[in-house]
């Protein structure tokens, strides 16, 4: 091996790019690593030192949970200094969950952590698979002309685009492009080469000698709840009073628009003061929470805290560790305003 070959990790843990058909059933079936690289003998063009680590067994990635986000944070963790790059292959429908646990889960990260897929399987002859991988596999071999690592951030690699991960939202079940960021610009746009926007990219204030620290406790006292016209207060009241329940994603409409009935905000108060932490992020795909409406205030008065920009995987995943980095609520609401990792644009 010369001393400038680049050494990439490759981390499986399945999804469609891998995936064969059951001859029995015709429905789709995650398959072994070797099926996957075998179908992609362009890869010994790139000459670069390429080693795997395989989920046993490969998962669609409906099934992934925060055990499996543990689990590639300490793949990444025990062979950090051993590679230049990592390279997470996952399905595309957990991947914006899994790539924004994995950017609060790995702080001061100062290597690439890629992550990619595919719409069609690997082994078909018009997949999409084959291009994704090797691009991925270059990206994260990619230097700056400094000699260090181009992308020092958890990103998602799809089609024509490197999107921040934390930033990024699946938003096509069969589109080639099935990812896009819609609040933060892309970190590369593909094309005949690689088209880096540096401007973009995460560049870290403190020392290269920082050492990476891995977070591997998450809390699940989590849940989602999305605003419809027609939620009824006792579902709403039954819905904030889960047991055990610490932290609620809060979808709320436009610009972080709520009812503005006695009844819904005073379900939230209550919610709030029994500890829960309350954060109001907006179905919409793209735009910010703020709090332009009288409606979107009397949810900030009831002691919402406001998700911003923030995707709702990325605010989901950013209380779970926040939680389980044993943060008490008062201070879990701050740093919900705090960007950690690029996830949040905040304005002066
Ligand atoms: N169900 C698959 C998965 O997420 C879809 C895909 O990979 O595109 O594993």
């Amino acid at each position: 091996m010369s001393p400038t070959q680049p050494r990439i990790l490759l981390i499986y843990t399945g999804g469609t790019i891998g995936m064969i058909e059951n001859p029995v059933t015709r429905a789709l079936e995650p398959f072994d690593f070797t099926h996957l690289i075998d179908n992609v003998p362009k890869m010994k063009m790139l000459n670069y030192r390429i080693d795997n680590i395989s989920f046993e067994p490969p998962i669609d990635s409906s099934d992934m949970n925060p055990q499996h986000w543990v689990d590639i944070t300490r793949a990444i963790e025990q062979n950090y200094d051993k590679y230049d790059g990592f390279v997470v292959l996952h399905g595309t429908d957990t991947m914006a969950y899994t790539a924004s646990a994995l950017s609060f889960m790995l702080e001061n990260l100062r290597k690439p952590v890629i992550i990619t897929g595919s719409q069609l399987p690997i082994g078909e002859v018009r997949t999409d698979g084959e291009e994704n991988l090797i691009t991925a596999v270059q990206i994260a071999a990619a230097r700056t002309s400094d000699g260090e690592p181009m992308v020092q951030e958890v990103a998602i690699l799809f089609e024509d685009y490197l999107w921040r991960g934390n930033r990024a939202t699946k938003r096509s079940a069969d589109n080639f492009n099935a990812f896009k960021s819609h609040n933060y610009p892309e970190l590369a746009k593909i094309g005949l080469g690689i088209n880096f926007h540096e401007e973009a990219l995460m560049r870290h204030s403190h020392s290269p000698h920082t050492p990476l620290k891995s977070y591997c406790n998450l809390n699940t006292s989590v849940m989602v709840i999305d605003l419809f016209p027609g939620l009824r207060p006792d579902i709403l009241r039954h819905q904030l009073a889960t047991p055990g329940v610490k932290g609620i994603v809060l979808k709320t409409y436009g610009a972080g628009n709520a009812p503005t009935a006695q009844w819904f905000t005073e379900a939230v108060k209550e919610a709030v003061e029994r500890g829960v932490v309350v954060l109001n992020v907006t179905q919409c795909v793209n735009g910010s929470v703020s709090r332009r409406y009288a409606a979107g205030n009397a949810l900030a008065c009831a002691g919402a805290i406001s998700g911003g920009d923030m995707t709702t995987e990325a605010a989901l995943t950013k209380l779970m560790f926040l939680f389980g980095a044993g943060y008490t609520p008062r201070r879990v609401s701050e740093l919900l305003g705090v960007s950690l990792r690029g996830e949040i644009t905040l304005h002066p």
